[in-house]
Formats: C-alpha cells, sequence, structure tokens
C-alpha cells in the first residue's frame, strides 16, 4: 500500500493549504490553480489533501461512483435502485496527463458496435473516475485547448457529456478541480483563469530553518514512511475531522447583508470582470467561516476569501502576471468593516477548533500576512508596474551599454509551415484535428472519429447482396466504417535565430529588428505556438530562450540582448539545428518554423553552407535585414540556400498597420 504524505506535515505553504481546505469544505468554491516555481512539492500536498478527504459511499459495480443514497438518474450503468446498499471507497485522485486523447478524458463512445452490434457502448474516462474525488492537473497552462474545454465545461455543469453521430452518453461529474502551472512556461489564457475559483502563488521558503525542517521531514518519510505516517496519525483525524464538521456547518453559514456589500465593493475596486469573482469569494467566505466554525461569515472570512480569489481575475493585460495589491484590499475592508456583526460562536479572533498542531497553518491567515508579505501577494504592484511588451511611452529606446531598445510592436504577415500537420490545436499552420472543418472521409487507422456517415453507407452499398441482405436495412460490417477527416489549424514551435553582431548594430538596425523579433513574438502567443529564441554574436551562438510558451519571458530575454561583435552565422545555424533536434524527439507532432533575422553576413565560426545543410527539411523564413544604398544581397543567397521564405525586414513591418495598442488585436 502506498503512505502518502501527511498534509499535516507540510511546512508553510498557508495559502495552498488554505485554499485547498476551503475546497475540500465546500465543492463551490470551484477548485483551486498552484502557481509556481517546479519542486515546491504541488503535487505532494494534493494528494495529501485527497487522502484527508471523507470518503464515499458508492453502488457497487457502478463505474460512476454513484451514491447509493441519491444514484444518478441518468447513470449508464444505471438504474440503479435508490437506497440500495452500498461499499465505501475513499475520494479518488485522479491525475490528468497533459498529453491525454479526448477520450480518455471525457470516455469514449464504440460507435463501431453501436452501428453494427445494436448496443451504447461507452467506456468511462478520467472525468468519470474523478466524480466525487479530486481531479489534478499538473501543468495545466500545457493541456490542449480542446481539453481545457471539455474539462471546464465539466466542472462549470457538474456533468461530461459524450456525443458521437447523435448517439450520446451523459453522466454526473463533480470533482474538486486542481491545476498547476510554472508560469515560466506560460500564461492560463484570462478565460480559463476565470474558471478556477482560488489561484495561489507558491515559492519555496527562503528561510533557512523552514527550507532545513522541510528536508528532514522529508527524510523521515523516505527512510521510513509508514513510521512518519504513524506519528502524525492524531493530526491527520484531527483534521479530517475537522474537514466534516465544517462540511456540516456549511448549509447553516449565514451571509450577512454587510458582508455580502462588503464583498461586491472589493470586487469592484479591483475591476474584476463579471460577477463570477463576487460569487466565487462569497462561496469562499462562507467555507471559511465554517472551517473557523463561525455561524455567520465576519470580515476575516472575507479578506481570507478575496486574497485567494481576486488575484487572477483583476482585469489585466494578456502578459501580466496574477497579483494582488494587499493594502488596497486592507483598506477597502476597513471602510466596510464597521458594521461586522459578531456571529455566535466568533470571540473576536478566537480559533475555536484550532488546535495549534502541526496542521494549523491551515487555520486563519498568518499575522504576517500584511501587504506584500505571503507568497501569494502581488508583491510586484508595490515594487511598480509587471512587466509588459509595451515599451513605457513609446519614445525612441536608449541604446546604452550597447543594449537597443524596443519599439512598439506591430502586426505581422501570417508566416506558416507548409504542408499538414497534426500538432497541437493552434492558429498557425493548417493541420488535420479532431475540430475544424470536414474535408473528407478515410478508414479509421484506431479507434473511429467522427462517423463519416454518407461515406460509410457508400462502402457499405456495393456488398449488401453478398452479405444476403434481405429486409430494409443495410448490413453493416466494422470495415465500412469511414469517418470524418477535418482541417483546422495547429500551433508550431518558431524558433527565432537573430543575428545580434556589431553589423547589425552599428547600422542602429537592432532597434528595429527588436521590433520585429517582438512583434512575431505577439503574434506567436496569438497563435499558441511554443517559442525560443537563439542569439548570435562574437564568438558564437546561444540559446536565450529554450523553447517555451513564455512569451513573457521571451520578451524579457529580447529586451536585455546585447549586440555587438562579429558575425558567427553558421554557430547560429548549428545551434539551431541542434534544438530542433531535441525538441522532434520532445514533442515531435509539433512542427518547427525556424525564422532567422539577419543581414546574411558571416563574419566568424564555420562553414555557412555545412550549417545550412543541417537545416535541410525545415520550413524556415530569412527576414533580410540589409539595408542601404548598396546591398550585397547575401541574405537572399541564404535564403535560397536553406529554400527559406524572404522577407525584408521592413515589409515585415509595412503588412499590418501600427497596432500601437496591441492587446485589442489579442
Ligand atoms: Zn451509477
Amino acid at each position: 500500500m502506498i503512505v502518502t504524505y501527511p498534509f499535516s506535515a507540510v511546512v508553510g505553504l498557508d495559502d495552498l493549504k488554505l485554499a485547498l481546505v476551503l475546497n475540500a469544505v465546500s465543492p463551490r468554491v470551484g477548485g483551486v490553480l498552484v502557481r509556481g516555481e517546479k519542486g515546491t512539492a504541488k503535487s505532494t500536498i494534493v494528494r495529501a489533501l485527497a487522502a484527508q478527504l471523507p470518503s464515499v459511499a458508492v453502488v457497487p459495480g457502478c463505474r460512476f461512483a454513484c451514491d447509493p443514497a441519491a444514484p444518478d438518474p441518468g447513470c449508464p450503468d444505471g438504474p440503479h435502485e435508490p437506497g440500495a446498499e452500498g461499499g465505501e471507497r475513499p475520494a479518488a485522485l485522479v491525475e490528468l496527463p497533459v498529453g491525454a486523447s479526448e477520450d480518455r478524458l471525457a470516455g469514449s463512445l464504440d460507435v463501431e458496435r453501436a452501428l453494427t452490434e445494436g448496443v451504447k457502448a461507452f467506456e468511462p474516462g478520467l472525468l468519470a473516475a474523478a466524480h466525487r474525488g479530486v481531479l489534478y492537473v499538473d501543468e495545466v497552462n500545457l493541456l490542449h485547448d480542446h481539453l481545457v474545454d471539455l474539462l471546464l465545461d465539466a466542472a462549470a455543469l457538474g456533468t461530461c457529456y459524450v456525443e458521437r453521430e447523435s448517439v450520446s452518453v451523459r453522466h454526473a461529474a463533480r470533482f474538486l478541480l486542481v491545476g498547476t502551472m510554472n508560469p515560466e512556461e506560460g500564461e492560463l489564457r484570462p478565460q480559463l483563469l476565470d474558471r478556477f475559483g482560488l489561484t495561489v502563488e507558491v515559492r519555496a521558503s527562503r528561510d533557512p530553518e523552514e527550507r532545513a525542517e522541510v528536508v528532514r521531514r522529508r527524510l523521515a518519510f523516505e527512510a521510513d514512511a509508514a513510521a512518519f505516517a504513524a506519528r502524525w496519525a492524531a493530526e491527520e483525524s484531527a483534521l479530517a475531522a475537522r474537514i466534516a464538521a465544517a462540511r456540516a456547518r456549511v448549509p447553516g453559514v449565514r451571509l450577512p447583508d454587510a458582508r455580502l456589500r462588503q464583498i461586491a465593493t472589493v470586487c469592484a475596486a479591483f475591476e474584476v470582470d463579471g460577477l463570477r469573482a463576487d460569487l466565487v469569494t462569497a462561496n469562499a467566505a462562507i467555507a471559511h467561516a465554517a472551517w473557523q466554525g463561525r455561524d455567520a461569515v465576519s470580515t476575516e472570512d472575507v479578506r481570507a476569501a478575496a486574497r485567494l480569489s481576486l488575484p487572477h481575475r483583476r482585469r489585466r493585460d494578456p502578459f501580466d502576471a496574477p497579483g494582488l495589491d494587499e493594502r488596497l484590499l486592507e483598506e477597502l475592508l476597513e471602510r466596510t468593516a464597521g458594521d461586522d456583526e459578531p456571529g455566535p460562536g466568533d470571540d473576536d479572533g478566537g480559533d475555536p477548533s484550532d488546535d495549534g498542531g502541526p496542521g494549523a497553518g491551515t487555520g486563519p491567515a498568518p499575522a504576517s500576512a500584511g501587504p506584500g508579505s505571503g507568497p501569494g501577494s502581488g508583491g510586484r504592484d508595490h515594487a511598480g508596474p509587471p512587466p509588459s511588451l509595451e515599451p513605457s511611452d513609446g519614445t525612441p529606446p536608449s541604446e546604452e551599454r550597447g543594449v537597443a531598445g524596443v519599439a512598439a510592436p506591430y502586426r505581422v504577415p501570417l508566416l506558416e509551415v507548409p504542408g499538414l500537420g497534426e500538432g497541437a490545436a493552434g492558429r498557425r499552420s493548417r493541420s488535420r484535428t479532431r475540430r475544424g472543418r470536414s474535408t473528407g472521409a478515410r478508414r479509421p487507422a484506431g479507434p473511429i472519429g467522427d462517423l463519416h456517415v454518407p461515406a460509410t453507407l457508400l462502402a457499405a452499398a456495393p456488398h449488401q447482396r453478398g452479405r444476403g441482405r434481405r429486409g430494409a436495412g443495410l448490413v453493416l460490417r466494422g470495415d465500412d466504417l469511414r469517418e470524418v477527416v477535418r482541417e483546422g489549424r495547429e500551433g508550431n514551435l518558431v524558433l527565432f535565430v537573430v543575428d545580434a553582431s556589431g553589423s547589425m548594430a552599428a547600422r542602429k538596425r537592432m532597434t528595429a529588428v527588436k521590433t520585429a523579433v517582438l512583434s512575431l513574438l505577439l503574434d506567436a502567443y496569438q497563435r499558441r505556438d511554443k517559442i525560443g529564441l537563439i542569439t548570435f554574436q562574437g564568438t558564437g551562438a546561444r540559446v536565450a530562450l529554450p523553447p517555451t510558451s513564455s512569451v513573457e519571458a521571451g520578451a524579457a530575454r529580447l529586451r536585455s540582448l546585447p549586440t555587438g561583435g562579429r558575425t558567427p552565422l553558421a554557430a547560429g545555424l548549428t545551434r539551431a539545428a541542434e534544438v530542433l533536434r531535441v525538441e522532434r524527439l520532445r514533442d515531435p507532432a509539433r512542427r518547427p518554423l525556424l525564422v532567422l533575422v539577419t543581414d546574411g553576413r558571416a563574419t566568424a565560426g564555420g562553414d555557412v553552407d555545412r550549417a545550412a545543410a543541417l537545416l535541410k527539411g525545415t520550413a524556415s523564413v530569412v527576414v533580410d535585414c540589409e539595408s542601404g544604398p548598396v546591398r550585397l544581397g547575401l541574405a537572399v543567397r541564404l535564403a535560397s540556400r536553406l529554400r527559406a521564405r524572404l522577407v525584408p525586414l521592413d515589409s515585415l513591418a509595412d503588412l499590418g498597420a501600427v497596432v500601437r495598442d496591441y492587446r485589442k488585436a489579442v
């Protein structure tokens, strides 16, 4: 048996523990998005929480975890006799892998058996498995769009629908959704951010004592997990009991009108879109009151809820990281707290159920949670504006320390990978997809996708006499089935290889080059591409940004890119070939697009022809940066060697009107 790390033994991470507990107390809170660097024990703590959830009573043999007291009337394994005897099992923890298929997530309906055998065969997916438990998505920001849509629809409706050719199945799917992401690898789109109830920023502690304690406990757990768990058993069962008690208390918790107005005031002041923030904050405040043993929501509950429910809902630029101005929150709470009515059991901050044990970290927000101190605090709000792609005022850039500035980005023409790909959904190159418009029919290679009815009938028609058809119905066989071929758009890996040598800087081209690359980066963000950045200058090439989905990171690297020195073009090309080789192994379906930004000069390092040969077969674009009355046409020659599309730098900008407020284009 696998022993999970005890929840109570987790050191620090108070915001995360609180967010998880509030969700365990009330499913209405709507899940947690955990943002943070790698190696912060995000998955350990989620697993630990799942072990704390009350076990569920289930109808024996039902694959959809029906509650015997109230079975799902539409259960595909039903109908079940209500009130029949049930079994018990722990609440499920289901992990959704980033690369999962739609069928794996939502379940698959066997159209072939439906047609040939006349049965509705449904194989449940992960949404069914997660019902009444936890669905955990590591790296939710890397999840394919259509999976995210499916997931969020199910989370919002509490139901999973699977439909193929008007044969449909539905079943209950209510779960605590926990997603994690590393913001370095790209932000979640705002509309998806909004679908998570709460968000928490985690960071490994910078306090040596606390770090030492984390490691001490971890080592003890690894040495003897069972003994370690046994030492924490008392705290764990106390925590489980407290969660269960709080759950029972939720329906009776009052939300006084003054507190509701307080929530509305706070949400309005933080300029969140829509009313979802108010709802989530209210539900989280109710859960927090129940957790603290109160019968009415207090200002303290509103504060705890707002700190977790608002940071990701502020109206903001697409590349801003979530954050919350805690000073403003305190001001607002103070201004509206005057009429706080003390509820029964609320003895002025005293926490009746807080035993002060190791689980106490999940109790009331620590006193130190003032402005800018907690891990979830938007420290950036105090430190100045968040990083943005936009230059501060659009004035001509400074050229100090050999770092050219960047002007306002503009719209660029669509640069495509030729042919038909099969990569992740996006908006760049043509691809075969599960969605998109229908372009034909084919014999399915694996499990059938969407059935192409006319093609299937046509395939079956010539064999009817041979199969001994007598009556009115067609005699269908499995190999008659045809599926729809669809075409949509995929995202690509756009690898920028940028000449940052002196020959570019000397001609003051670097600002134009950086602006062009920034514009292309912005375009890549909108088209859901992965991006990478290689620069070459002086003695060699370096990977300034390994392939990632974070445009913010790309923009930051670009801004600080120094220029000067000689021009090792071949080194840049060789490095690009290396990066592409690794990425092909890592993500074979994602087709690369090489964007080489250069004037074609090579004054150092290696044979350009040989290096260009390494990139044979890669879809490429050469952005020709040569300017002036006398031109050597080196970039033109390079483009023909690479069989690349040639785009003069200036025409890149001319093709689109300058988009000053590029956010409108997102
Ligand atoms: Zn059932």
